[in-house]
């Protein structure tokens, strides 16, 4: 009786990736309760099974207890949208974008030769994110290949209905938009990170965002063109004496909630300068 009052208070990892034959298929993290776990899992499992790139060959699904006292917490990004005509335009945003940040040309066109490229290796996508000084251009994450995995974090359950209602006024009432925010609070709230850049992998979604601590999260509505299936994530950090293995750790095992509902700006169109 008292181990099953101790494991209702509880608190799980759930981590999933999936493969298919020996490449990067998915991935999903989240915080979910003892009474959700088993219903979570599940449907991270069917996401892996019906994946639009194919049906993963191999599954890794990781469960592990959290102590709620462990989890720390941080802010939902604001968001707004810049439209764009084009993936050239979309490209020219993000690059303004990154520029207001401090970003050096260096650094912003090695993330975006390595993304378009295949940032693993020519073709490959990466399971997890670059990280690229934001100075010097370099990548610093230890396996360039499988990248910086960012995972352990979640909207609280008493938030996920507000913040859908807000993403739906938003137009974007999507699970991957919710994912791709929580994950892009958790960056954010590592004080080395000055700017994320993200298009994704699936073939048919071609908006991609950016976002900092100063300006949120700002979706671009083109950064790649249909049909494309390399994509990848790029964490800009300026470790300024910091030590990055502290900032992975963070990024990779800190457990952390994101709170609040963000605040909605309207669509506005990019305008070159
Ligand atoms: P997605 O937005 O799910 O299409 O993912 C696009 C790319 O972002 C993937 O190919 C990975 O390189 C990277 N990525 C996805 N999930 C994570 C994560 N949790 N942490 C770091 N990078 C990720």
């Amino acid at each position: 009786m008292i181990i099953f009052a101790v494991m209702i208070d509880s608190f799980y990892s759930l981590r999933m990736h999936s493969s298919l034959k020996g490449q990067h298929l998915s991935g999903a993290e989240g915080i979910v309760s003892f009474e959700s776990l088993e219903g979570e899992t599940l449907a991270m499992l069917h996401r892996a099974l019906t994946h639009e790139r194919g049906c993963a060959t191999r599954i890794a699904l990781h469960v592990e207890s959290l102590a709620p006292q462990d989890i720390l917490e941080g802010p939902i990004p604001e968001l707004s949208t810049i439209e764009v005509d084009d993936v050239a335009q979309g490209r020219r945003a993000a690059r303004a974008l990154l520029r207001q940040e401090g970003v050096s040309p260096r650094a912003i066109d090695r993330a975006m030769q390595d993304l378009a490229a295949g940032a693993a290796s020519p073709g490959v996508n990466m399971r997890g994110a670059m990280l690229i000084d934001a100075a010097t251009g370099q990548r610093l994450e230890p396996d360039p290949c499988r990248g910086i995995r960012v995972s352990r974090m979640d909207l609280r359950a008493s938030g996920k209905a507000l913040v859908f209602e807000a993403l739906k006024q938003f137009g974007a009432a999507r699970l991957r938009v919710k994912e791709a925010l929580v994950l892009a609070a958790k960056v954010q709230a590592a004080p080395a990170v000055v700017a994320e850049l993200c298009w994704s992998d699936d073939p048919s979604y071609v908006t991609g965002y950016f976002c900092s601590r100063t300006l949120g999260y700002v979706r671009i509505t083109r950064l790649k063109e249909p049909g494309e299936a390399l994509g990848g994530r790029v964490f800009f950090v300026n470790l300024q004496g910091r030590v990055k293995e502290e900032l992975i750790e963070f990024l990779q095992r800190q457990p952390f909630w994101v709170t609040g509902v963000p605040r909605i700006h309207p669509p506005r169109p990019w305008r070159d300068e």
